[in-house]
């Protein structure tokens, strides 16, 4: 009997032919790109191919587009570039309160080395509002980060709007997509911002490699130092299997994109209907209307999240809480506690995010197998 995953929120399955398209660059094809030698070559071109089809993903310049190690980096990145760039303009920096801990912790130290940070809470629909956010703005704002979509609840931020606020005012924006990227259009046009994250495992590609933007104009320095790779913006010899295998991913995902993102939504909306009508005091949390097409966030009182996502383990579903990077903290997360729930409920959540491959079946499944671990715990 195989088993379910419901989980790609947290990180997708590589897509075989994505692997494929690595493959040579493991081999035959194996040079480093910086090397003069035709191996050398051939890695630099395919670097460059990589970086192309990454810019025109999301309507960017190929220069604007630096290859980091995964979304963690690109937002440590753009944070402290920005703060080391503009500190003597300012010394203030926005953000929401939903952002993933990638932002939210390069903002803690910089707050400890002397910047202010003021945090700008959702709604209660887990959406945060760019007029809420346009309040948080002072004269010696220097940047603004706003997430695409949050990775617990999936709600769909103003990104387009806050983005305006932000240009209209000279602020720096830093938005990061690693929700939405392969999954939803996302390009700088509709969203003017500085800096733009994504990681190519949460679109089928592989793990520890993911891309920056970062606008022509907007300067700062490096934070990986030692090299003059990624035109000195970030040092180190490029991981070009998975710099192409990124490429790959995102476009299969173009190609897919529409289509497969109603029939996840189709999916996601059955799961909702379903928990909602039939397992009693459930609630949905984010936004029902404005959220992404594969997830589904709920808390169900009197449980415990843990224990219902260890029950549905056992019966070959693979589901969480809301964050991976978090699972084993005990406190609720700093995402739904934003939102006003009571600790109990925020402990008693479950995230089900379906993915390229889920079936019709699978989703039945685990409906029924929810429905009875939820009566088993109770
Ligand atoms: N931002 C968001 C919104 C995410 O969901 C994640 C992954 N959980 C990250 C950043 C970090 O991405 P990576 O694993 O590529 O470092």
């Amino acid at each position: 009997m195989h088993r379910i995953y419901l989980d790609h929120a947290s990180t997708t399955p590589c897509d075989p032919l994505v692997l494929e398209a690595m493959r040579p660059f493991f081999f035959e094809q194996g040079g480093n790109p910086s090397s003069p030698h035709a191996e050398g070559r051939e890695a630099r071109k395919a670097v460059e191919d990589a970086r192309a089809v990454m810019a025109s993903f999301i309507g960017a310049e190929e220069g604007e587009i630096t290859f980091t190690s995964g979304a963690s980096e690109s937002n440590n990145q753009a944070v402290f570039a920005a703060a080391d760039a503009l500190k003597d303009k300012g010394r203030h920096l926005v953000a929401s309160a939903i952002e993933h801990h990638s932002v939210l912790e390069p903002l803690h130290r910089l707050e400890q080395e002397g910047f202010e940070v003021s945090l700008v809470k959702p709604r209660a629909d887990g959406i945060v509002r760019s007029e809420d956010i346009q309040s948080a703005l002072r004269p010696d704002t220097i940047l603004v980060c706003l997430v695409h979509a949050n990775n617990e609840i999936g709600t769909l931020q103003p990104v387009e709007e806050t983005g305006r606020i932000c240009r209209q005012r000279g602020t720096y924006f830093l938005v990061d997509a690693t929700q939405t990227a392969g999954h939803l259009p996302v390009n700088i046009n509709d969203i003017p911002c500085h800096y733009l994250s994504l990681s190519a495992h949460k679109f089928y590609g592989p793990k520890g490699v993911g891309a920056l933007y970062i606008r022509r104009q907007a300067k700062g320095r490096a934070l990986i130092l030692g090299g003059d790779q990624e035109h000195g913006r970030r040092a180190g010899t490029q991981n070009t299997p998975g710099i192409v295998g990124m490429a790959a991913a995102l476009k299969i995902c173009r190609q897919q994109m529409s289509e497969e993102a109603s029939r996840e939504a189709g999916l996601r909306d059955e799961i909702i209907d379903f928990v909602l009508k039939e397992i009693p005091s459930s609630v949905l949390n984010g936004s029902r209307g404005r959220r992404l097409p594969n997830n589904a966030h709920f808390s169900f009182a009197g449980i415990k999240g843990e224990d219902l996502v260890s029950a549905l383990d056992m019966a070959r579903l693979s589901v969480s809480m809301g964050s991976a990077c978090t699972w084993g903290r005990l406190e609720p997360s700093h995402v739904l506690t934003s939102l006003g729930l009571s600790p109990a409920m925020a402990l008693g959540s479950l995230r089900v995010s379906v993915g390229r491959w889920t079936t019709r079946e699978d989703i039945q499944y685990f409906l029924a197998q929810l429905k009875s671990k939820i009566t088993g715990l109770r």
